[in-house]
């Protein structure tokens, strides 16, 4: 009796267990998006994305992209005297200085970004942006003598490299590098270059809007980005669909100083040392976060009509450009629409 028991039950319990665990197992393969959620790193916040089958394996995957942009934040931070970058500053000038692969990266991809922007982007700009910087925390411009003396600071072709030996040298003293208009970017490819290393097929990282995606995303296999309303950074104007590419925008409502006033923003012209104004934001789609960064700060300054022409000579590169003075129109380059989920109502696409 008790015998015919146990086997009904058995013969219930069973099956029952095998479909359960069945499920189990489907269950623990299918495959999901995990979120770091937003940590605060190189001066602004970072957020990583995996498609993974577990949170464990996530976790780890999320936890080296995380270790690999504190690297970079830590060798680039040049409010730290103390890292790689400000110890190149005081020292270039005396003699060559040895330094890290992707210290001298950095500043090999940032000299050719110089010399595609004819000086738009340069990143001996530091003497300038410590102006800046004085400017947002007393209010007070700076004057023309500190301003013509940092002027003499700055200019890439003053930055001498050996490829071979992996040295950088500065032609002028005081010279001031700050790669705060690159670094994120190239910290993005870096993370996304380990996640694909390790075997993860789908990810996302974002640093402060520097954003790169690849695989599929969670938007029925794509990644959508919200492009942000300059005058209204709450509301989005459109959003973008990307699947293994970079994004990034520069803002002139993302950092400025305030004098009497008026708005000057952290994206300054190097030839004259002073705030651009033309464009409200500068949005760079292309395949490397280490190009959209660079080229939306370069596009920030050359304006429209030169940044536009810079954009449209260059292969899988398109963007999207916001005048100050009339936010609520887009001008795009021929080939952006192709990543504008919604058509926004104001677009003009350049001729
Ligand atoms: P982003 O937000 O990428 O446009 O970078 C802006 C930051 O880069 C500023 O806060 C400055 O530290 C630095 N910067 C400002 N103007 C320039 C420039 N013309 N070229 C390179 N870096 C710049
Ligand atoms: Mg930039």
């Amino acid at each position: 009796m008790e015998n015919k028991a146990v086997r009904i039950i058995f013969s219930i319990l069973a099956p029952a267990m095998l479909i359960g665990g069945l499920l189990w197992q489907v269950e623990r393969y299918k495959v999901k998006f995990f979120n770091s959620g937003y940590q605060e790193v190189m001066g602004t916040f970072a957020q990583v994305t995996v498609k993974s089958p577990g949170k464990l394996v996530a976790d780890k995957h999320i936890e080296a992209a995380f270790a690999r942009i504190w690297q970079i934040h830590a060798m680039m931070n040049d409010r730290d005297p103390n890292s790689e970058i400000s110890h190149l500053t005081q020292t270039a000038h005396v003699s060559p200085a040895k330094v890290s692969p992707e210290l001298f990266e950095i500043i090999a991809l940032s000299r050719e970004y110089s010399r595609i922007s004819e000086g738009a982007f340069d990143i001996t700009v530091g003497a300038e942006t410590q102006l800046w910087r004085q400017m947002k925390q007393t209010g007070q411009k700076p004057d023309d003598a500190a301003l013509a003396a940092a002027r003499e600071k700055v200019g890439y072709e003053k930055i001498i490299l050996d490829e071979t030996n992996k040295t950088v040298k500065f032609a002028v003293e005081g010279m001031k590098l700050d790669v705060g208009a690159i670094a994120k970017g190239y910290a993005v490819d870096l993370a996304i270059e380990l996640l694909k290393k390790k075997g993860v097929k789908s990810a996302m990282v974002d640093i402060g809007g520097n954003v790169r995606c690849f695989g599929d995303g969670p938007a029925g296999g794509l990644w959508l980005i919200g492009l942000q309303d300059p005058r209204n950074p709450q509301e989005l104007l459109a959003k973008l669909k990307l699947n293994d590419m970079a994004v990034a925008t520069s803002g002139d409502y993302e950092r400025f100083a305030v004098v009497d006033g008026k708005q000057y923003s952290h994206i300054l012209n190097p030839k004259t040392a002073e705030s651009v104004s033309e464009l409200a934001s500068v949005t760079i789609i292309a395949p490397m976060a280490v190009r959209t960064d660079a080229l939306s700060t370069a596009v920030s300054v050359l304006g429209a009509a030169k940044g536009m022409a810079l954009i449209e000579s260059l292969e899988q590169t398109e963007c999207i450009l916001i005048l100050s003075g009339d936010t609520s129109s887009l001008i795009q380059s021929r080939g952006a629409a192709e990543f504008i989920l919604q058509e926004p109502k104001n677009i003009r696409t350049q001729e």
